[in-house]
């Protein structure tokens, strides 16, 4: 069990699952959990830009559009799109090409 619960639209913290479901966010509606683990570095799953804490992503504006959306899957080698199967080794190169299956690429966890 993680010791703090982020919210994945805003990056907010909390100490237990039912207050951070509780309160409202910033960016519209409830908080919804952040299912990713604690890590180093934050990705956008939509641009593939890293941020040293899940706030600052989320306060930022993404060059796909809207906001970054936090990619929840663990940091590997190797990124893959869920959508087609190609990889690549940084999530920012994925990211920064089209898919075959239309739009761009999506990361898989
Ligand atoms: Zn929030
Ligand atoms: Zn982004
Ligand atoms: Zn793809």
């Amino acid at each position: 069990m993680a010791d703090k619960y982020y919210c994945k639209k805003c990056g907010d913290n909390y100490s237990s699952l039912s207050s951070l479901t509780a309160n409202s966010c910033r960016n519209g509606g409830k908080h919804e959990l952040f299912e990713g683990s604690e890590q180093s570095k934050y990705y956008c799953k939509k641009c593939g830009d890293s941020y040293s804490s899940l706030s600052s992503l989320c306060a930022n504006s993404c060059r796909n559009g809207g906001k970054h959306e936090p990619y929840e899957g663990s940091e590997k080698s190797k990124y893959t799109c869920k959508k087609c199967g190609d990889s690549y080794s940084s999530l920012s190169s994925l990211c920064a090409n089209s898919c075959r299956n239309g739009g761009k690429h999506e990361p898989a966890r």
